[in-house]
This record gives C-alpha cells, sequence and structure tokens, in this order.
C-alpha cells in the first residue's frame, strides 16, 4: 500500500467498525458482506482530501459530477442480488453498469467469481484500475461503453448490479439476464441532491417472465446515454 494511505488506514478502524455496526441495524444481515465491508478500506476510492469522511454512511463526489455510492446502498444492492446467507454458492458472471469509483465494483469482486463493469467516463476507469491492483483483485474486466447496451459479449449474466438511474428499465439489461438471474436497477426521474424520488427495482427472470419488485426509495446519479470523453 502507499505511504499516504498508512496514517488514515490506523485512525480509521474505529470509525470502520461503526459503520458496520450501523449497516446492520439497518437491516443488513449477511455476515460474508458485513465482513468485506469491514476488510476493504473505502478511503481509497475517494480523493485524498475527502478520506477522513470515507466510513461516513453517505455518497461523496469523485470528479466529473459523479459519487460514490452510500455505504448503506452498496450493501442494500449487493445483499438483494447475492441474497442474506452467506453460505450461499457464489454467483458467475455479475454485470455492474457505472464503475465509477469502484467500490461497489470491488465488494462485489470478492464475492462472485468475475465481474465485468461498463463506465462510460474513461479517466474514473483508470482510476479505479489501479485501486483494484492495489488491492489485488484480478477478476474484474473493465469496459469503456455506454452500459445502457449492457456488454453482450459475455451475456447471460446471473446477476446485473446499475448504480445509476434510468428512467425506464433498459431492454438490453434484461435480454443479458440468465435465467433466475437478478437485476437490481434504480428507476425514475433524475433527482435534486437527498431528494429519493427513485425507486431501487430488484427484477428477477424466470420460466414465466420477468418478476419485479420494489425494494427502497433511492437517490442515484442520473444513467446517461453515449461515452464521455473528458480527460482531467
Ligand atoms: N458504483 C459507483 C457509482 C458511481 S455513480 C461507486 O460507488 O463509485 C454512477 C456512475 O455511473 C458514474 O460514474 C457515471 O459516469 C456512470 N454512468 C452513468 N451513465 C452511464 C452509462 N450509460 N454507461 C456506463 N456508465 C454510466
Amino acid at each position: 500500500m502507499k505511504h499516504h494511505h498508512i496514517g488514515i488506514g490506523m485512525t480509521s478502524q474505529r470509525t470502520r467498525e461503526r459503520l458496520i455496526q450501523r449497516l446492520q441495524e439497518e437491516g443488513i444481515r449477511n455476515m460474508a458482506l458485513l465482513e468485506i465491508m469491514r476488510n476493504t478500506p473505502r478511503h481509497i476510492f475517494v480523493d485524498e482530501a475527502l478520506a477522513s469522511r470515507a466510513y461516513e454512511d453517505t455518497a461523496l463526489p469523485i470528479g466529473h459530477g459523479q459519487t460514490i455510492s452510500q455505504p448503506y446502498i452498496v450493501a442494500r444492492m449487493t445483499e438483494a442480488l447475492i441474497g442474506t446467507n452467506p453460505g450461499a454458492a457464489p454467483l458467475a458472471n455479475v454485470l455492474e453498469i457505472g464503475t465509477g469509483s469502484g467500490y461497489q465494483t470491488a465488494i462485489l469482486a470478492r464475492l462472485v467469481e468475475q465481474v465485468y463493469s461498463v463506465e462510460r467516463i474513461d479517466p474514473l476507469i483508470k482510476l479505479a484500475r489501479q485501486r483494484f491492483s492495489e488491492l489485488g483483485l484480478r477478476n474484474i474486466r473493465l469496459k469503456h461503453a455506454d452500459g445502457i447496451l449492457g456488454w453482450p459479449e459475455y451475456a447471460p449474466y446471473d446477476g446485473i448490479i446499475v448504480t445509476a438511474a434510468p428512467s425506464e428499465v433498459p431492454m438490453a439489461l434484461l435480454e443479458q439476464l440468465a435465467m433466475g438471474g437478478r437485476l437490481i436497477i434504480p428507476v425514475g426521474a433524475p433527482v435534486e441532491p437527498n431528494g429519493r424520488a427513485q425507486t431501487l427495482l430488484r427484477i428477477t427472470r424466470t420460466p414465466e417472465g420477468f418478476q419485479q419488485e420494489k425494494l427502497d426509495a433511492v437517490s442515484f446519479v442520473p444513467l446517461v446515454s453515449g461515452r464521455d470523453y473528458s480527460r482531467v
């Protein structure tokens, strides 16, 4: 680990512990997931200037008008995907749309066999890739593309997690879901900061068709079509 991470790593142990307790109080039950969230340093996924706030249960800016998701939301979406039983067989392949900081990706990578993640802003992919190598995570494949189209090459997926909100569920993502597979996705109109006008859905593909459950009222950045070519 790089030198500048050491100090914060030492001082954040107690705040990390508090965060895990809070997630449990909020209803997260999968102990394998909680353990991985305890052991995955969130401060390396944000700018150094924000590192001291990394273990608060809030979203934080990551540049380009985007945010790292709130830890509770990461836990909730992951549990909605893998279930509450820590002993369940790991999913073979999961697709994430919206790599962002890579934090949700890193949590998934330690719980499933292979993660594919698509991001439309190239500089975010480069930063995320450095973080995965720093953490020794090798089961992640990244692509700079419009995630509304999914990632057809590796479909079908046991699970798909979308970390930005479209106004409607993209057809391609439904098509790329395996039988029995689950799509976790926030859907709704763009919202003002701290508004919660979107609904987190879990859509399961069954032989009879797609089953939809409403999970939570949430607030995500919008899913935007097309790639972004900014260089900063
Ligand atoms: N899971 C990330 C969330 C980042 S915010 C984290 O916790 O850090 C959502 C991300 O989705 C942003 O990085 C944004 O650029 C990306 N995004 C938005 N629309 C997209 C699209 N059509 N395809 C791929 N990524 C998209």
